[in-house]
């Protein structure tokens, strides 16, 4: 029965491999960090997770997650709906919600859970998503879901987000639905002036904060903190598996009656497994440490600015970046390719971006500054930048 499958399964591998978008997965054989092993590389400096606060490997939250392993043991075993949750669940959902100043929260297995399972349970056909053309794939599936009406207006451009709007307005209720980072360029939305169209129109607002959460504002609680508008966004969606510990683990954030709603309705929420106790104690964890103490974020933001400037006075052309993503732009995808080889030789391990993961002609490196990158790691994979830029015929 498997045999013509199988054989169009192996074409269209083959293809993918001759079209040079075959995804090879390297071998980590020590906790992630700034400086890990592979399996055939060695030792290299990690310049591509999203372990942005360098907790993944925290000893502080190890601790926690072992403490927690012992009270509440391995795994919940059931969905919320049927067989209730830990007190530690609730206690991380008011941690979440302190620190993004919101009302209440609920917990998901992913953020991809929580995209996927936000917008169906709230909006129906006389409603409207207007969505910008770069949100996570996560968005976008969870926007296919919803049988709300879609508008799309191009990456961070108020211009047409303004014109979506007017499409959009005979529709009951209207959302916004962005990134708050996005993650190829590492731009952040302009939350401020997709705030006031909001005003303007009666639209409400869904931001996801995955990788802006711990990153972006002086102590990290993302958009609406650079922009002042803590408390007024209606949704907020976000990840406990980049800044915040890098383990597992989704939530939504916001005004009471939604995530009500999501309980009742949310169909990745009530058909899934809770995260184990364990992540949810090291959460905590987590929250206290970057609550009371902003050593980390201040390291990060210090990070940042020290690479991107060592990597513009070198000559590198970098794409303007409110983040910890800095986009090396090469321009043409083999020459990324390449590049990264070479990087990854001289032990600096990052990823090349080309099309079809971003437009055709715009290839690129993308570069993720850790708060847990030491000056030393920075200048090695600036100088190693340099070395190969000047081989490949980038640098003059
Ligand atoms: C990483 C990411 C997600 C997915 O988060 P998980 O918790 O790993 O599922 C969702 N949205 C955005 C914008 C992301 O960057």
């Amino acid at each position: 029965m498997y045999t013509n499958f199988q054989q169009y399964l192996q074409k269209e591998i083959q293809q993918i491999k001759d079209d040079g978008l075959y995804k090879n997965e390297r071998i980590i054989i020590t906790p992630q960090s700034a400086a890990i092993k592979t399996q055939g590389e060695g030792d290299v400096l990690n310049f591509c997770a999203n372990n942005y606060l360098g907790l993944a490997d925290n000893p502080e939250l190890i601790q926690a997650a072992k403490d927690m392993l012992d009270k509440r043991g391995y795994g919940m075993a059931s969905v919320r709906f049927i067989c209730g949750c830990t007190d530690i669940h609730k206690e991380l959902e008011k941690k979440i919600s302190d620190f993004f100043g919101t009302e209440d929260t609920i917990l998901y297995s992913s953020c991809f859970d929580a995209n996927g399972g936000v917008f169906e349970p709230l909006l129906t056909d006389q409603d409207a998503i207007i969505s910008d053309a770069l949100n996570h794939a996560s968005i976008i599936d969870g926007v296919r879901l919803c049988k709300a009406q879609r508008f799309r207006y191009k990456n961070a451009d108020m211009e047409d987000l303004e014109a979506q709007l007017i499409a959009a307005k005979d529709c009951r209720f209207k959302l916004i639905a962005t990134d708050d980072v996005f993650s190829m360029d590492g731009n952040v939305a302009p939350l401020d002036k997709i705030y006031e169209l909001a005003q303007k129109y009666n639209a409400m607002i869904m931001t996801d904060v995955s990788h802006s959460a711990g990153v972006v504002g002086k102590t990290g609680r993302g958009t609406t903190e650079l922009h002042n508008l803590r408390g007024k966004i209606e949704i907020i969606t976000g990840t406990l598996g980049k800044a915040f510990g890098g383990a597992v683990g989704g939530f939504t954030t916001g005004k009471k009656e939604i995530i009500e709603m999501l309980r009742q309705r949310s169909r990745p929420y009530l058909f899934s497994n809770s995260i184990p106790p364990m992540v949810a104690g090291a959460a905590i964890k987590m929250f206290d440490l970057i609550s009371n103490d902003n050593t980390l974020q201040d390291k990060l933001h210090a990070n940042t600015d020290y690479f991107v400037a060592k990597m513009k006075a070198a000559g590198f052309d970098i794409k303007p970046t409110q983040s910890a993503i800095c986009a090396v732009m090469l321009y043409d995808a083999p020459l990324s390719q390449r590049f990264a080889a070479k990087l990854s030789e001289e032990g600096i391990y990052v990823t090349g971006f080309y099309y079809p993961v971003v437009p055709k002609g715009q290839a690129r490196i993308r570069v993720q500054v850790s708060a847990a990158h030491t000056t030393e790691h920075l200048d090695k994979c600036v100088n190693a930048f340099v070395k190969i830029g000047k081989e490949l015929g980038v640098l003059k």
